[in-house]
C-alpha cells in the first residue's frame, strides 16, 4: 500500500521553514499532496493563483510531489484523495496546542488518518508567513525568507 501524506496550509507566501518541511518529509512518504486551504472566511495577501504556482515551479522537479487546492474539510479530502497522513511542522508550544486540537479532531473525524509533525529547523523557527507579509507590505526584502527565485509582485 502507498504511504500517501497531504501537507495542508495557507502558504501566503511559502516560507523556507515551509520548504524545508517539506522536503525533509520526503523519505517518509510514497506520495506528498501539497494542497493550498481555501478558507472563505480568510483574507489573503497573494492570489491562490500565484501561490499555486510558486509551490508547482518550486516542487516541479519532485514526481512524488503533487500541488492543488481544495475547500472544505481537510479529512474529506483526504478521504477522496487515499491520503492516510497529515504532515504539519512544530515551531513553538503554541503551534502544539493549536495542532493537537486539530490533529486530535482530525482523527475523530476520520480515524483513517495520521498527523505526523516534523520540528521546524532552529534556524526557521522563527519564520512565519504573517511576519513575511508585514515586511512584504512596508517594503522590505522577503527573499532571504522564501525559496529561491520566486517571483513576486510589485507591493500595492
Ligand atoms: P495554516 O494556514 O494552516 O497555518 P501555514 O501555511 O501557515 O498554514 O503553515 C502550514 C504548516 O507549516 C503548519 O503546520 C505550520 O505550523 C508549518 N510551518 C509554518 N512555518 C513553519 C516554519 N518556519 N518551520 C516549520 N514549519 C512551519
Amino acid at each position: 500500500m502507498n504511504r500517501n501524506a497531504l501537507f495542508p496550509g495557507s502558504f501566503d507566501p511559502i516560507t523556507k521553514g515551509h520548504e524545508s518541511v517539506i522536503l525533509r518529509s520526503l523519505d517518509l512518504f510514497d506520495t506528498l499532496t501539497i494542497a493550498i486551504g481555501i478558507n472563505a472566511e480568510k483574507k489573503y495577501l497573494f492570489p491562490l493563483e500565484l501561490r499555486l504556482n510558486w509551490l508547482k515551479t518550486i516542487f516541479a522537479g519532485i514526481p512524488k510531489i503533487r500541488v492543488t487546492s481544495y475547500e472544505g474539510l481537510t479529512t474529506d479530502f483526504c478521504k477522496k484523495n487515499d491520503i492516510q497522513y497529515i504532515l504539519r511542522g512544530l515551531r513553538t508550544s503554541a503551534d502544539f496546542e493549536f495542532e493537537r486540537s486539530i490533529g486530535q479532531m482530525n482523527k475523530k473525524i476520520y480515524p483513517g488518518i495520521e498527523t505526523v509533525f516534523l520540528l521546524a529547523l532552529p534556524e526557521f523557527n522563527a519564520l512565519s508567513s504573517s511576519i513575511i507579509r508585514d515586511i512584504y507590505r512596508n517594503g522590505g526584502d522577503i527573499t532571504p525568507y522564501i525559496p529561491d527565485n520566486m517571483q513576486l509582485p510589485p507591493v500595492k
